[in-house]
């Protein structure tokens, strides 16, 4: 066991092994400053396709052409400056460079916005042609979205107000952020170790989740306490981002803003609404839960801030690097020897920045383009909690490898409907593989645990706020002014239905809406519970041996953008038009929670 120092090591002092090597992407920085050189000439280029789409259908494919060249070396260019700052975000020559690609990037934006509307103003006869014809068959798929889009965009000058407004109308997020993360200011509150510390965003997930009540509850009464003091102000600025998303629906000929938002990867509303009523309809065994975590817990009653400590002890093992990459790689072997052999280049072959160093991005995410290796950016510390971090982003990485290979570049990007799909079947693979691998109780209560509270976060939860979501969007669309009083009853009464009986209302609770700034992002969360449904019915497919549906989970994963998201997942073998992923989702979760009693109480 190595012991810890809380002093972060220079990167400098992290062995080469386990940093990633951006070499393949640019060998230095001369190479990266000549491509970045060559956007202006890949610009001008494309730039010289303007007004010629209506004479012939060659043209418009040239012009398809070299917007993708542009794009993609584009991306190659910002992918190698944002990898690089990340490495170490104090470093003065990364962040200057990273500057220059996102100010060239929003110049170049600017620029070519002229593609869609060109192709836009071409006649109906002459468009209906130009889908027939064989030099386009290979972009039919971008014009038949790009003429879903036609209905919902509007005149070349009306485009051009709405562009202007378009930073006007982002305040409401802006000043939601300025508000809650700069403005707002928290009181001390006890640390569990004896001393004070002040409240914040950041630390105020740990202490919520101390076993120590007076410490969570002294967090949670702290937070809402100082939220609530500016309630009318944080109401007034979600209102003011909820009126924007009905604003830009209407204005854009949409029956709602929730189809709206669902135009873009073509999902029907059912997929939302089946989501809410499946979800619903399943809050017995999540009551249920609640109340074991009651009788665990040894309370009367749980109050809100009960439900975020954990009810097994903490699983205290170290896990090396090298056993952490070995437990990945012999869960994922039922996804046969060609996705194994990828996994083993990117353990080996440096596609992962592992440890936390001075000035490294915290966090991790999978990032990468067409024509780079798909990186991962780590910081590895030895919990089980990391092995898990580090076989979902391999899941997304592996995602973008194969449909990277497998499409042309402009097909090739999958949309965040499908992403989290595949993350999330690696570390259900990796519960399944631990599952069987361990059979110390212990171990084996933390990994029921930690699925159930994933399931209870990523499903019940994010369905939870995608009902409020959609509820205080309907009532804008009505009028209904959002006050803070009206804003909190509706969630007051929504996180009441959801929790359930073994838990006492708090009133403080009435703010949370406050605290969420996906509320902002019109209609994101609820991709979360369709994507772990998505990849709970993956895993039990893979799992089940059955050859035929390994390969359709395959082909899933080198689908890129090539088709809508739902026939992709369709193909595969997940329906999301219908109940049953949500349902077996919800079922797996009952068990779960059958499990986890059994061996918490002894009792059935
Ligand atoms: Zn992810």
């Amino acid at each position: 066991m190595t012991k810890k120092t809380n002093a972060l090591p220079e990167r400098s002092q992290i062995p080469k092994e386990k940093t990633w090597n951006l070499d393949p992407l640019y060998r230095n920085i001369s190479s990266w400053e000549k491509d970045f050189k060559s956007l202006d000439s890949l610009l001008a280029d494309f730039m010289s396709c303007r007004g010629t789409l209506k004479k012939s259908a060659e043209n418009l494919k040239t012009a398809f052409g070299k917007n993708d060249a542009l794009d993609r070396c584009l991306e190659k260019v910002h992918t190698y400056a944002h990898l690089k700052s990340d490495e170490d975000t104090a470093n003065s020559a990364n962040s200057s460079r990273l500057d220059r690609v996102t100010a060239k990037h929003s110049e170049i934006e600017g620029e070519t916005a002229w593609l869609e509307p060109e192709i836009f103003e071409l006649p109906d006869s002459k468009l209906k042609a130009y889908l027939k014809s064989p030099c386009l068959s290979f972009y039919k798929r971008s014009l038949e979205e790009l003429l879903r889009d036609r209905p919902h965009t509007l005149s070349e000058p009306e485009e051009k107000i709405l562009g202007l407004a378009s930073d006007a109308l982002s305040t409401p997020y802006k000043a939601f952020t300025m508000l809650s993360n700069a403005d707002l200011k928290f009181p001390e509150v006890p640390d569990g170790k004896g001393g004070e510390v002040e409240l914040s965003h950041g630390n105020y997930t740990k202490l919520v989740e101390s076993q120590n009540r007076e410490i969570r509850k002294s967090a949670f009464t702290a937070m809402y306490g100082t939220i609530s003091k500016y309630r009318n102000t944080f109401a007034a600025v979600l209102d003011g981002a909820i009126k924007t998303h009905t604003f830009e629906a209407k204005i854009r000929n949409y029956t709602s803003s929730l189809r709206a938002s669902l135009h873009e990867d073509n999902i029907p509303d059912e997929v939302y609404t089946n989501l809410i009523r499946t979800v619903r309809r399943n809050l017995p065994s999540l009551h249920s839960y609640f109340e074991l975590r009651k009788k665990v817990l040894k309370l009367k009653k749980l109050d809100m801030y009960d439900i975020y400590c954990p009810i097994v002890p903490d699983c205290e093992m170290e896990i090396s690097w090298e056993d952490a990459c070995r437990y990945v790689r012999e869960s994922l072997e039922p996804l046969g020897p060609e996705y194994c052999r990828v996994i083993d280049r990117a353990l080996n072959e440096r596609w992962i920045d592992v440890l936390e160093c001075r000035g490294k991005k915290c966090g991790a995410y999978s990032g990468g383009c067409y024509d780079s290796i798909p990186y991962i950016l780590m910081n590895y510390n030895g919990t089980m909690n990391d092995v898990f971090t580090l076989t979902h982003e391999l899941g997304h990485s592996m995602h973008s490898y194969l449909s990277n290979k497998k499409q042309d570049y402009h097909y090739a990007r999958y949309c965040i409907f499908a992403a989290e799909a595949a993350s999330t079947t690696n570390e259900l693979l990796l519960h399944a593989y631990l599952m069987k691998k361990f059979t110390d109780k212990k171990i084996r209560l933390y990994l029921h645990n930690r699925l159930a509270e994933e399931i209870r976060c990523t499903v019940f939860r994010q369905t939870m706020f995608a009902e409020f979501e959609k509820l205080i969007h309907e009532k804008r669309e009505k009028g209904v002014p959002l006050s803070a009083d009206e804003l909190s009853s509706a969630y007051f009464k929504i996180n009441s239905e959801y929790h359930g009986s073994a838990i006492e209302p708090d009133d403080k609770i009435r703010m949370e809406w406050a605290r969420i700034p996906h509320f902002y992002y019109d209609f994101y969360v609820y991709q979360y519970a369709t994507g772990f449904s998505a990849a709970m019915k993956f895993s039990e497919n893979i799992l089940g041996g059955d050859k035929s549906k390994l390969d359709a989970y395959m082909k899933f994963l080198q689908a890129g953008d090539s088709k809508d998201v739902l026939d992709i997942l369709k193909d595969a073998g997940v329906d999301l038009s219908k109940p049953g992923p949500v349902e077996a989702c919800m079922s797996h979760f009952a068990e779960t929670v059958s499990h986890l009693k059994k061996e918490l109480t002894g009792k059935a």
